[in-house]
């Protein structure tokens, strides 16, 4: 794939460089079939240092899961060659599912099919905290 220009798809743009790795673990973009590249350390005149994503195909990234790891990024939607919406990210109130809680007492360690559930609870500081036993989420 050109990886400056895609046809139909999504570019992260604005990632803070260094979270373009994980992003692409958490979003599962190794599992898809279509090209994904990952631009890392691209030089921002607003950021310094950005990574940059590029998926070349019209597929639904989970938006909860950038909001999680880099409110600050943004979406591109590219069709036909052209930039058709642009959206910014905010952080989910809830995150559900992305992310496994860390404490092995807690609740869901235990009932594997209890759903792992984290609530924003520090929008200032972005702390997300299990919600069954309140421990803080590591990013
Ligand atoms: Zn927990």
């Amino acid at each position: 794939m050109n990886i400056d220009s895609i046809n139909n798809g999504i570019v992260i743009d604005h990632i803070t460089a260094g979270n373009g790795m994980k992003l692409y673990e958490l979003l599962g973009l190794g599992e898809l079939d279509c090209s994904v590249a990952i631009i890392k350390n691209v030089t921002s005149r607003k950021m310094g240092r950005k990574d940059i994503i590029k998926i070349d195909a019209d597929i639904p990234v989970n938006l909860d899961v950038i909001g999680f790891v880099d409110p600050g990024a943004t979406i591109n939607i590219i069709k036909d060659g052209v930039l058709v919406e642009k959206r910014n990210i905010e952080m989910p109130e809830r995150l559900v599912n992305v992310i496994k809680c860390k404490n092995p007492r807690c609740i869901t360690s235990v009932e594997q099919e209890l759903p792992q559930e984290f609530v924003l609870t520090d929008r200032d500081k972005r702390v997300y905290r299990c919600r069954y036993c309140e421990t803080q989420a590591g990013k």
